[in-house]
């Protein structure tokens, strides 16, 4: 969560990439933009510039792109997506000790 808040704090950066003034670990900044790399490359089919990865233990359990308007799905925002992939590969409704 603070990595996402951090993130929209300084969403004005974005062309340059991650902000520099957050306390990013190498492995944090790295998850962030796979997120961003998955929200750019969703504009291509059709989805909201929006991307989400679901992490646990430093290994990425599932990803999640807005799905929003090909599909006709109100709830099919990127941490939705993301979050319903997390629960098939996990095999429970629990995450905890995920991060999106
Ligand atoms: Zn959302």
């Amino acid at each position: 969560m603070c990595i996402f808040a951090c993130y929209l704090f300084d969403m004005i950066d974005m062309q340059n990439g991650l902000p520099e003034r957050c306390d990013f670990s190498a492995e944090d900044r790295e998850f962030m933009q796979m997120a961003i790399d998955l929200s750019v490359e969703n504009i291509d089919s059709g989805g909201g510039p929006f991307g989400t990865v679901i992490v646990r233990d430093g290994k990425l359990i599932a990803k999640g792109a807005n799905r929003v308007v090909p599909n006709n799905d109100p709830t099919a925002h990127a941490e939705v997506v993301a979050i319903r992939n997390a629960c098939r590969e996990l095999q429970t409704f629990d995450l905890s000790g995920c991060t999106v």
